[in-house]
């Protein structure tokens, strides 16, 4: 059968769409992938690829960008079959309510998605294949889901070509890869923990590939494309010792290429960083988030102190690795000179590059339903809220405006020695206009760094997404 992915913009390179891609390729099907915002006349690319099912994987809050293309395709393409899968139905398997989707896959969806492709190929029942979500008389009928993949490494290698034909991707230096799958944390406000939930008593959640795997993977890619920087995407790269030290004794030798990954403050001792950096470690990110240590704590379960948290930092400069911080504002109760806080400690951490998020909160987790129990969110309205700018708080908070423009000046101001009264000043200027203007050239100037490309690439990079974006728009204007 002919399956094609399609994709809205070129963020990133979906790995999960790479492994479904593989494995039905390994069944004998035929892939094909469109980005959106790459392709001119997308109608006319569907015809010529002429596929029996399009799929799609949907991120969380990018639900409605996708029920308006799918409305889209079935009123053009009646015929198609359309598969959704990813986080967000994972999530919200209702949404195959929306009559737009034919069938939803939950979970890991490698397995479930061949069993569907191959029954739909030979018309035979659906109604056992345990991850499938789909329709049948007005009624949903969610399946069982099925135990995790133990051994990951059966699993074929991700099928990176998809992704390759579009020179933003080719000439990317830093590429992405997953060494494992799963995190051992619970923070508050991540759906990962709904997804450990989902999988109580259904195999191991943690999981890594072997060194080996990973190693294999990487000269594969190296092989067709340039890879300057290995980019290890795992929510949290290190979960188990004895996996780090192989990792240690093979990919310098084996690989050499100077990699970065995520790890948390409370995982991280010298030894850990030591060994890491002699592996070739360039850069780690941490997901800091609050810069309040109770606010951390009790609304976001994060279990490190910020005396913790200076310390790893100081032992990452310590070995010339560079910081980036994920970082979130508009929490629930937090007023701006907690926000302020988080900004400050990214300073005294001294970062290379921070990332600011105004929070999002999802269905179903406990950050959520504290937020609608003390009346700082409307349950009703969750969805209606996702549709805002990302500058936009989506908790209740006092003074929203002025989390609106630390929200664009963030990054910018921890690069800045300028005193916390003089930003509170700034954060009361209605100087909107001015802030984004600010928020763009300090993204480039991260673009530069971060893929150690030039300034003009950097600009390039940020006007192919913003063409991008701009095209998306006119197009879901016409699916409206
Ligand atoms: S450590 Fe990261 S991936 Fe893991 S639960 Fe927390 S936020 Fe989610």
């Amino acid at each position: 059968m002919r399956i094609l992915f399609l994709q809205d913009t070129i963020d990133s390179e979906s790995i999960g769409v790479a492994y479904v891609s593989a494995v039905l390729k390994e069944a004998g099907h035929n892939t094909e992938l469109f980005i959106l915002s790459l392709e001119r006349d997308i109608d006319s690319r569907i015809r010529e690829f002429s596929p029996d099912i399009i799929a799609f994987s949907i991120v969380v809050t990018k639900q409605r960008f996708y029920e308006r293309l799918g409305g889209y395709i079935k009123s053009r393409f009646p015929d198609i079959k359309i598969v959704a899968g990813g986080p967000f139905i994972t999530l919200e398997p209702k949404f195959v309510n929306k009559g737009f989707i034919d069938f939803g896959i939950i979970g890991e969806g490698e397995e479930a998605v061949v069993e569907l492709v191959n029954s739909i190929e030979s018309k035979s029942s659906i109604d056992g294949i345990k991850n499938l979500v789909f329709k049948r008389d007005n009624e949903l009928i969610v399946n069982e889901l099925r135990p995790l993949v133990e051994d990951i490494d059966r699993l074929p290698l991700p099928d990176r070509g998809l992704y390759l034909k579009y020179n933003s991707f080719r000439n990317l230096t830093v590429k992405r890869f997953i060494s494992g799958r799963g995190c051992p944390y619970s923070c508050n406000f991540c759906f990962t923990r709904r997804f450990r939930d989902m999988y109580h008593n259904k195999g191991k959640y943690v999981r890594k590939h072997s060194v080996e795997r990973v190693c294999e993977e990487i000269e594969r890619l190296r092989s067709v494309s340039v890879v300057n920087t290995v980019h290890f995407s795992d929510d949290i790269f290190f979960t188990n010792k004895e996996w780090i030290t192989k990792f240690y004794d093979i990919y310098p030798k084996r690989i050499g290429i100077p990699f970065q990954c995520n790890l948390t403050a409370s995982i991280i001792d010298e030894d850990v960083v030591r060994l890491l950096k002699e592996a070739g470690l360039r850069g780690v990110g941490i997901g800091l988030e609050s810069g309040n240590e109770e606010i951390r704590k009790s609304v976001l379960n994060k279990r490190f102190s910020n005396d913790e948290i200076k310390r790893v930092a100081g032992l990452l400069h310590k070995y010339g690795i560079e910081i980036y911080t994920y970082n979130m504002i508009a929490l629930p109760k937090e007023s701006i000179d907690d926000a302020l806080m988080t900004l400050e400690l990214n300073r005294e951490m001294r970062v290379g590059i921070t990332q600011c998020n105004i929070s999002i909160p999802f269905e179903g987790l406990p950050l959520t339903d504290t937020a609608i129990d003390d009346g700082l969110l409307d349950s009703e309205g969750i969805a209606s809220e996702m549709d805002k700018r990302p500058e936009t708080p989506i908790i209740k908070v006092e003074h929203p405006e002025q989390f609106e423009r630390l929200f664009l000046l963030f990054p910018f101001l921890v690069k800045t020695r300028l005193k916390i009264r003089t930003i509170k000043w700034l954060l009361r200027m209605r100087l909107n206009f001015i802030y984004r203007i600010l928020h763009r050239i300090t993204y480039i100037w991260n673009m530069k760094r971060y893929y150690d490309i030039s300034l003009i690439s950097g600009f390039k990079i940020f006007l192919d997404i913003k063409k991008g974006e701009r095209y998306l728009k006119e197009f879901f204007k016409r699916c409206r």
